[in-house]
């Protein structure tokens, strides 16, 4: 039995990595379960996978009769406690936010497996991470659930350890790849939700339209691969068949392909090397037909060229682009600013921060606070 805390649960991916899980339990078992606000359906999921420990990082509220089986955590440090004691072997982090980073490095601390979809963890403090997280004794301990850098994993695999020449990191190209520049700039919050061929939760489904989930992307994965941003080549491929591809040195390319469905990364991160079931259907190459690739459009969509600019910056750059971008995504979502703001506070914030070295978890959590302050300030003059 692999034992899995499900760190926000209640999300697009942890509800999909429920789903897998149930398809598979008599070899996964979860052991436990996070949400933030949505009590209700994480009620209905402790009742459903009765995991011994639960965790409401919102506010507390009463627990029911028949779900006080489990040991139940509230506010903002359950999930580091969740991930620090829980019994499991793996946890998935699923979280939204900046959050999820100390709880990656809480389970690590007990030598969990960290089953890695939230991004902003390595974007903030990828040094920090990746410094707790090298393989041990030749078995891996951070899994990407990112379906690109899941791609990209799964294209090393193959690698032998030859030298990476050069990363193929595709992209839908979001809702807005076909639209001109001044039109993106008052995108409302219906049209930038409304993503082509992925279907997930709000702050992603914005990040994909701005290309900021891209740019965060880039970033993560020159820290997953340790490969550097120049060698990092973004593809705009709107089918999202190819979900990445890696160049060696003899030109050959090593692509994985399969349909847009999350259920597939989630599964094979679960239960990696191993390939079980999912439920997704089958790739049909015939009806696809045509697979296209374009290069992004750096101009239209300025988030690709902040993302390199803070990682050749190094230091907390990138951890003030995610914080800024967070804030900025949060304000588009309660429509108090113009989609095209959300490059303008990202762009203020880099700029008006001075650049520091990270040398622990505090400087990261310090500069997110630091940039959050000026997001929020440059967020209230253009109210
Ligand atoms: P959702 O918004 O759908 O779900 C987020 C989850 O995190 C929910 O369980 C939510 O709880 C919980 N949560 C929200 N805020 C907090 C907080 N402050 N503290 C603790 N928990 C919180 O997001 P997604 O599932 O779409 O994305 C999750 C992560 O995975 C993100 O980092 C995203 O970038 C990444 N990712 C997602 C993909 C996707 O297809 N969705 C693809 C690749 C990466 P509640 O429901 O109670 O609010
Ligand atoms: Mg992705």
């Amino acid at each position: 039995m692999h034992k899995i805390a499900v760190l926000g649960s209640t999300g697009s991916i942890g509800t999909q990595a429920l789903e897998v899980a149930s398809l598979h339990r008599d070899e996964i078992r979860i052991t436990a379960l996070t949400a933030h606000g949505n009590t209700e359906k994480l009620f209905e999921q402790v009742r459903a996978f009765r995991p011994a420990m639960a965790a409401l990082t919102g506010k507390e509220v009463e627990i029911p009769e028949d779900l006080r089986f489990c040991q139940w955590y509230f506010g903002s440090g359950a999930l580091e406690k969740v991930a620090l004691q829980c019994d499991a072997e793996s946890v998935l982090v699923s979280v939204m936010g900046m959050v999820g980073l100390s709880a990656v490095l809480a389970a690590r601390k007990t030598g969990k497996k960290v089953l890695l979809a939230n991004k902003e963890a390595l974007v903030a403090g990828g040094k920090l991470v990746m410094d707790v997280c090298r393989d041990e004794n030749g078995e891996k301990v951070l899994l990407p659930v990112d379906s690109e850098h899941s791609a990209i994993f799964q294209c090393l695999e193959g690698a032998q350890g030859n030298p990476v020449q050069e990363i193929l990191l595709t992209a839908s190209g979001g809702p807005f790849r076909t639209w001109k520049k001044q039109d993106i700039e008052y995108a409302t919050l219906a049209q930038a939700l409304g993503h082509p061929t992925w279907n997930m939760g709000r702050k992603i489904t914005v990040d994909s339209a701005s290309m900021f989930n891209k740019a965060l992307e880039i970033i993560e994965a020159k820290w997953l691969f340790d490969v550097p941003e120049s060698k990092i080549h973004v593809l705009v491929h709107p089918q999202s068949i190819v979900h990445s591809a890696v160049r060696f040195r003899d030109g050959g390319v090593i692509a994985q392909l399969g349909v847009p469905d999350m259920r597939l990364p989630i599964l094979y991160a679960m239960t990696y090397p191993r390939r079980l079931e999912t439920g997704a259907r089958e790739l049909d190459l015939a009806s696809v037909a045509t697979l296209t690739f374009a290069e992004a459009d750096t101009e239209k969509f300025p988030s690709i060229a902040l993302a390199r600019q803070a990682l050749r910056a190094e230091g907390i750059m990138c951890c003030v682009l995610n914080a800024a971008n967070e804030e900025a995504v949060g304000a588009f979502l309660e429509e108090k600013i113009r989609f095209g703001d959300i490059y303008r506070i990202v762009d203020g914030v880099m700029q008006k921060t001075e650049n520091r070295q990270i040398m622990c978890l505090e400087d990261v959590l310090c500069a997110d606070r630091a940039a959050r302050v000026l997001a929020r300030d440059m967020i209230r003059t253009l109210i």
